[in-house]
């Protein structure tokens, strides 16, 4: 079950934050580890602070985007030190961690962690179901990139423990890549008909991934919105109706 929560570091600068971040998941029974695009890869100083987890950092999976780290993940947490993702739906640690446990039976599921000085982008936020913000000192908020994946790893540890006390969820969620193809099959569709123009696409898929997001569909729902679109495809390739052939009623006048 455990194995099965990955913990996701983007673009990592310091090799000694990919150490902490082994040894604060083996603690508490973690072990799947994805870092996307690191600075540098794994060397010496991460070995170091890892300690007792070498394999966690030796079984690392290193690749080059988020999309790739979460396209088989079922639910994605993006987390931030800041606000800015209010738009978005939040969770906070404790949620967290219990939601990744309840929905971890069912799929890989994955918390994202960003870069030491900027976080996540806008872009890799939208790519994340839930947004999670640990509620620190407002004047001070931002925490260690390792001492945060410890914070989360402790409250999954807390919710794993407890796991009996939760109802299972019975909803089949798509996968991420579904989503993702969902939305470029949106977006194409929506260009096709002239809604959003492929040289100003404006904050229009945005708005929309937003709002995908929080009524997360389910797989059977996600299918009845690919139909739409595929329907809608379908009438605007279909060729235009053939003009009524003009009759010539001259010769058939009464007069
Ligand atoms: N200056 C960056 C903070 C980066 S801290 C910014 O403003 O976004 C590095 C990472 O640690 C963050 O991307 C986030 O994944 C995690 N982190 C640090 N503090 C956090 C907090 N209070 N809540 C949630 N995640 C936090």
């Amino acid at each position: 079950m455990l194995e099965n929560i990955r913990i996701i570091l983007v673009s990592t600068s310091h090799t000694g934050n990919i150490g902490s971040t082994a040894r604060a998941m083996k603690t508490m029974g973690l072990s799947s580890l994805y870092l996307v695009n690191p600075v540098h890869e794994p060397d010496g100083q991460a070995s170091a602070l890892a300690a007792g987890a070498g394999d966690v950092l030796a079984n690392a999976k290193i690749v080059s985007t988020l999309e790739e780290a979460v396209s088989d993940c079922g639910l994605v947490v993006g987390t931030s030190a800041r606000s800015r993702t209010h738009s978005w739906p939040m969770l906070g640690p404790r949620e967290c961690g219990e939601k990744l446990v309840q929905e971890v039976s069912n799929f890989p599921v994955a918390l994202v962690f960003g870069r030491e000085n900027s976080g996540l982008s806008n872009e890799e936020l939208q790519q994340c179901h839930f947004h999670m913000c640990i509620p620190a000192n407002p004047e001070y908020s931002s925490l260690n990139l390792a001492a945060a994946v410890q914070t989360l790893c402790y409250e999954i540890r807390m919710a794993y423990l407890n796991r009996e006390t939760y109802p299972s969820v019975e909803e089949e969620y798509p996968l991420n890549e579904d989503l993702e193809r969902f939305y470029t099959h949106l977006e194409t569709t929506l260009e096709s008909t002239s809604f959003i123009r492929k040289s100003h696409p404006g904050v229009v898929m945005t708005k929309l991934r937003r709002l995908f997001n929080r009524a997360r569909p389910e797989s059977q729902e996600l299918n009845i919105l690919r139909g739409i679109l595929a329907s809608i495809d379908k009438s605007v390739k279909a060729p235009a109706p053939e003009p009524e052939p003009e009759i010539d009623n001259d010769n058939e006048s009464p007069n």
